[in-house]
């Protein structure tokens, strides 16, 4: 008998089995919303020509090898990723107080953030949304916190819950870490507004609350970088501390290459050389270090003028594609009747829309429609075309008439 034959049958991710599923499903119609990665109009995958231009120029480049980056990866890229998320001008960065390091996308930032926490932090509670990206409790609890709760949604509304958002955090004990999503949250696409960002930001620092923001839609929300880093750059802007998981997979479409970073805004050039020192602590036996081709292509494209560009008219197009997917779907369900405010749809943020659907609904899309989402009623709009918006709609209509 195996020495493992007591082994149980875990479940499916909540999230990535929405597409084991759908790979499983032979009608032509079937129609994956479920994965938050961009899909073409034709319903491709995507890989920006920026990227592609900068991965020539590495292959051409016989000056190149494979030896190991070090310990907290590639020197150039943290350089450019700090930049990109605190603006070039950021008086942190100039002053040396950010420490960056290349982590493994931004889950790996996030755990390393955790780990990091976890020793070096006198506060182990980190504060997550309601709801959140479903790895985020498993990240930070395996990653060594203690997770604890703030209200976010407001399913009434479908918008913020931002009295009960100031009530949560006011009641954390001093000292908590906050984890806030930079923009475009995920699954609910409901943002704070910059005035609500700086209410949050002053309840925050008076009460000594800890900011770990998530960033992994930068520039995808909005289309436009700087506007998606506003929240973060505020609270760099006071002079206080802060954590940053920043991603790559979204906005450069460098999904399966895992190239992120992770930054601590200090107070200070020597905390950040100590703090960057114990980073180097908690990465060496997680993974020894980074990979080098995502980060290569990121810094080819953030040190290069031209490239740099066309990156932000590319990041553009996609974020206009999800916008107009938004208001195709919600001009389809208004030209169909279909009960209920849908307005949610056209104002929500980023790549997925929270319809309201409950779990119910969504299985009777899956069974009757072939189309695949996640129990909560999440769908991504970059999933969506032209071509399957009618079939999403009527799938809608029926399941809620
Ligand atoms: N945070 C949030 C809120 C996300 O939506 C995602 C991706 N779904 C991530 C982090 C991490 O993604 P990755 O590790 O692929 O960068």
């Amino acid at each position: 008998d195996s020495v493992f034959a007591h082994v149980v049958q875990a479940p499916e991710d909540p999230i990535l089995g929405v597409t084991v599923a759908y790979n499983k499903d032979p009608s032509p119609n079937k129609l994956n919303l479920g994965v938050g990665a961009y899909r073409t109009e034709e319903g491709k995958p995507l890989v920006l020509n920026v990227v592609r231009r900068a991965e020539q120029q590495l292959v051409n480049d016989r000056s190149r090898v494979k030896e190991y980056l070090p310990i907290i990866g590639l020197a150039e890229f943290n350089k450019l990723s700090a930049k990109l998320i605190f603006g070039a001008e950021s008086p942190a960065i100039l002053e040396n107080r950010v420490t960056t390091v290349q982590c493994l996308s931004g889950t790996g930032s996030l755990r390393v953030g955790a780990e990091f926490l976890a020793r070096h932090y006198h506060e182990r509670t980190i504060y997550i949304p309601v709801p959140t990206w479903g790895n985020h409790p498993k990240v930070f609890t395996l990653g060594g916190l203690s997770v604890k709760t703030y209200r976010y949604y407001d399913p009434a509304t479908r918008g913020l819950n931002f009295q009960g958002l100031l009530e949560d955090l006011g009641s954390a004990p001093s000292g908590a870490i906050v984890l806030l999503h930079a923009c475009a949250h995920n699954p609910t696409g409901v943002d704070p507004t910059l005035e609500q960002w700086e209410q949050i930001r002053q309840l925050m620092r008076s009460k000594g609350l800890l900011p770990f923001f998530d960033s992994a839609y930068q520039g995808f929300a909005s289309g436009r970088l700087d506007a998606d880093a506003q929240s973060i750059r505020m609270f760099v802007a006071d002079g206080g501390e802060c954590l940053v998981a920043q991603s790559y997979a979204k906005n450069m479409g460098l999904y399966g290459e895992r190239v992120g970073a992770f930054s601590i805004v200090c107070k200070s050039a020597d905390v950040a050389r100590r703090v960057e020192s114990q980073l180097k602590l908690v990465i060496r036996p997680m993974y020894s270090n980074p990979p080098i081709h995502g980060a290569s292509i990121v810094a080819t494209i953030l040190r290069d003028r031209d490239m740099y560009n066309e990156w932000t008219v590319e990041l553009k197009a996609m974020a206009d594609r999800i916008i107009s997917m938004r208001h195709e779907l919600f001009d389809a369900l208004r030209a169909r009747g279909t009960p209920g405010d849908w307005s949610h749809i056209i104002k929500q943020i980023g790549m997925f829309t929270f319809t309201g659907l409950n779990s119910e609904q969504v299985a009777f899309m899956t069974k009757e429609y072939h189309i695949y989402m996640t129990s909560d009623g999440r769908i991504s709009m970059a999933g969506l075309s032209s071509r399957t918006v009618p079939h999403l709609a009527d799938a809608i209509h029926a399941a809620v008439t």
